[in-house]
């Protein structure tokens, strides 16, 4: 669990998702949750500086504090059936997060966060307040926008919830760009349930005899 917080780590600074301490990782196994550390950049991370905390919030392993958004990963893992939390401060996501009070279904890929994605109220980072607002944006969705903070994106595995939020910049980063070429057209309701029947029926290609 706590090499998976390294190498996703790594991938997240690489990637730009994260910059500097910003930003933190957790994944699941059990009742017990292992996180990123505070103030460690997270392309510095080595196994053992990664504490292991219970569902209930107790420091079980580890010399390092728990990132100070733990509470939030927490309250997620209590209410979700997630087995990873991805927390970032991804740039469009971050810009998206501070003037809008939803990312709307500009593509349908939005689709694979459960629709449209809400953006959480905002509150001081690390309190309860946050974890909350947080928990109730993510109602029906495995993403949400945290109002001029950043966004988290969930998944039962690190890889799944590291994918969306690669998703979820990449979604804003669409809807941004859009937004300064002209008005971005969205899709309706209608539009987004023949995508979801799509996918459900997906085309078969005979066999050529
Ligand atoms: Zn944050």
């Amino acid at each position: 669990m706590r090499e998976l917080l390294c190498e996703y780590g790594r991938r997240a600074v690489e990637l730009g998702l994260v910059l500097g301490t910003s930003g933190n990782l957790s994944v699941r196994r059990d009742d017990l949750v292992a996180v990123t550390p505070a103030g460690l950049a997270l392309d510095r991370l080595t196994p053992e500086r990664c504490p292991v905390v219970d569902v209930g919030g107790h420091l079980v392993e580890g010399d390092l504090q728990p990132s100070s958004e733990t509470p939030m990963h927490l309250a997620v893992y209590r209410t979700t059936p997630a087995r990873a939390v991805v927390h970032t401060h991804s740039t469009f996501a971050t810009v998206v997060a501070s003037t809008m009070r939803e990312l709307p279904a500009i593509h349908y890929n939005v689709l694979q966060l459960g629709g449209p994605v809400r953006v959480a109220p905002y509150a001081t980072y690390g309190t309860a307040e946050l974890a909350a607002n947080v928990q109730a944006a993510l109602e029906g969705r495995t993403a949400a926008l945290m109002a001029n903070h950043g966004a988290v994106a969930i998944g039962e595995s690190m890889e799944e919830a590291f994918e969306r939020a690669r998703l979820l910049e990449w979604l804003c980063e669409v809807y941004v760009r859009a937004s300064g070429v002209g008005t971005p057209a969205l899709l309706t309701e209608a539009q987004l349930a023949a995508v979801a029947e799509r996918s459900r029926t997906p085309p078969t290609f005979p066999r050529r005899s």
